[in-house]
C-alpha cells in the first residue's frame, strides 16, 4: 500500500467514490511491457529483466514445460483477491485501534469491516453545526444524521506504451490528444474465457478519460445523467458479472450521445436528450452489442455474456433452452428501456400521478433484477453466451410473456408492466 497514490475517477452520487489506486513499482517502459493477449484489450504484461515482484502473482510454471511464461504476471484475479484481502485486514487493525472515529468538522468518520469488495464508510453529524442560518445557508450546510460512504478501490498499472494504443484499429483517432494527457491504465480484469490455471491476461481501462469527459459535460446533459442514472441503474457489487442496465452501460450510452459522431450539440429539452438515450440504450440491447466508447470494437458487455441461467422446476432442461431465456433475460431490459422512453415521450410532461407511477415501476424494477440476479450469481446459475449472440429477434413476444410469468411464479417478482 505504500506504493500507490490516489486518483479520483468518478463523476456521480455524492456519497459513491471510485478511486484508482497506481501500482508505481510496475509502471513505466522499464517495469513492463505489454505482450499481444487474448485481444487487444486484454494484453499478456511481461517483467521487464531485473523488475522482481512476488513469485506467487507470476504465471505459475508448473504447468508448463519451457518456462516460457516465466517472466509474465499471472492470474488477475488473485492479485484483485489480495489487494481486497489487504485493505480488510487494514480497515480491522484501524477499528482495533483508539483511533476508531475520524473527527471532522460537523461530525465523524469510521469505517466499516470490510467484506464485499467495497470499502464503505459511516459519517455521522454531530450537533455541533453553526447556531448562524445564514451561515448554514451560504456554506450549503445541511442537515443529516447520517451517511453512508461507498468507495470503490481499483489497483492499476499505467498503460507503458500509449502510443500503441493509437494503432488499434478500435481506437477513435480524434480522442489522440485526450489519451496523451490522461493516459489509460491496465487493470487486473481477465476476459471471462476458460484460461484455466494459465489466466495471464489483464484489461485496459480508459475511465480517467471517460471521467473527463464526463466531468466536461454541460450542466443540461450532466442533470440528464443523473436523472437516468437513479431510474435505470443499480450497481450491485457481487463476486462475478451479470448482465444488467449498471451505471458504466448508461455512462457509454451518454458518452456516445454527446460525443459520439451525432453528438448533441443543441441540448433541446431533458426529456428530448433522455429519450434519445433510451432509444440508442434500446436498439444497442435490441442487437446485443453496445460498442465500449474508446474501444469501439469491444462490447461493453464483455465478449462473453453472462445471465441468469434459467432452469425452472419441473421442466427438462437443455443448453437451447438456457439460450433462449438468456434472451428473454435481455430482452427483459430491451422492454424496460422501450416503456420508459415510451412513457417520457408520449406523455410530456408527465402528471404528478404518472410520475409516481414511473419512479415506483422503476424502483420495483431494480430491485426485481437485483433480487434474481442476486440468487442466481450466488448459486453460481449463470448462462454464458460465448460467440455470436445473435439479436432479439428470435426471442417472440409469446416466449417472453411465458418468461414474465414464470419470473412471478418462481421468484414473486412481477414485471408483467414492461410488456
Ligand atoms: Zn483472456
Ligand atoms: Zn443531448
Amino acid at each position: 500500500p505504500q506504493e500507490v497514490f490516489m486518483r479520483e475517477r468518478k463523476w456521480g452520487a455524492p456519497d459513491e467514490f471510485d478511486f484508482m489506486q497506481t501500482l508505481a513499482k510496475l509502471s513505466g517502459t522499464d517495469k513492463i511491457s505489454l505482450q499481444p493477449g487474448c485481444s487487444s484489450w486484454y494484453p499478456y504484461i511481461k517483467l521487464q529483466p531485473g523488475v522482481e515482484f512476488p513469485q506467487k502473482y507470476k504465471i505459475n510454471n508448473f504447468y508448463e514445460e519451457q518456462m516460457k511464461n516465466k517472466d509474465f504476471l499471472g492470474n488477475p484475479r488473485f492479485v484483485a483477491t489480495d489487494f481486497w484481502k489487504e485493505i480488510a485486514d487494514e480497515v480491522a487493525s484501524i477499528n482495533a485501534s483508539e483511533c476508531v472515529k475520524f473527527p471532522l468538522t460537523y461530525g465523524s468518520m469510521y469505517f466499516l469491516p470490510c467484506e464485499r469488495k467495497k470499502l464503505e464508510l459511516h459519517y455521522i453529524q454531530n450537533s455541533t453545526l453553526p447556531q448562524n442560518v445564514d451561515i448554514q445557508i451560504k456554506e450549503k450546510i445541511i442537515k443529516l444524521e447520517s451517511l453512508m460512504i461507498g468507495v470503490d478501490l481499483m489497483l492499476a498499472i499505467d498503460h507503458p506504451s500509449v502510443e500503441s494504443i493509437l494503432k488499434l484499429p478500435g481506437f477513435p483517432k480524434n480522442f489522440k490528444e485526450l489519451l496523451y494527457k490522461h493516459g489509460c491504465h491496465v487493470i487486473p480484469k481477465s476476459c471471462h474465457t476458460d484460461h484455466w490455471a494459465l489466466t495471464k491476461c489483464w484489461f485496459v481501462t480508459f475511465s480517467c478519460m471517460e471521467r473527463e469527459l464526463i466531468n466536461n459535460m454541460n450542466n443540461h446533459h450532466k442533470k440528464c445523467y443523473k436523472i437516468l442514472k437513479s431510474l435505470i441503474s443499480s450497481d450491485i457489487t457481487m463476486s462475478r458479472k451479470c448482465m444488467n442496465l449498471s451505471s458504466y452501460t448508461l455512462k457509454t450510452a451518454f458518452l456516445f450521445h454527446v460525443y459520439g459522431e451525432n453528438g448533441c450539440l443543441y441540448s433541446r429539452t431533458l426529456s428530448a436528450c433522455i429519450c434519445d438515450v433510451l432509444h440508442y440504450l434500446s436498439s444497442n440491447l435490441h442487437h446485443i452489442q453496445m460498442p465500449c466508447f474508446f474501444a469501439r470494437d469491444m462490447n461493453t458487455w464483455g465478449n462473453i455474456l453472462e445471465t441468469p441461467w434459467f432452469q425452472w422446476k419441473g421442466e427438462t432442461s437443455s443448453g437451447e433452452l438456457g439460450y433462449a431465456f438468456a434472451l428473454c433475460w435481455i430482452k427483459l431490459m430491451h422492454k424496460f428501456v422501450n416503456y420508459l422512453q415510451n412513457t417520457i415521450s408520449k406523455h410530456t410532461p408527465l402528471s404528478d400521478k404518472d410520475t409516481k407511477t414511473v419512479l415506483s415501476r422503476c424502483d420495483y424494477f431494480k430491485k426485481a433484477v437485483e433480487v434474481v440476479m442476486i440468487y442466481f450469481v450466488k448459486n453460481q446459475l449463470v448462462y454464458k453466451i460465448e460467440k455470436d449472440p445473435g439479436s432479439l429477434e428470435s426471442c417472440t413476444d409469446d416466449f417472453f410473456s411465458n418468461f414474465i410469468q414464470k419470473l412471478k411464479y418462481h421468484y414473486n417478482v412481477d414485471l408483467s408492466f414492461v410488456e
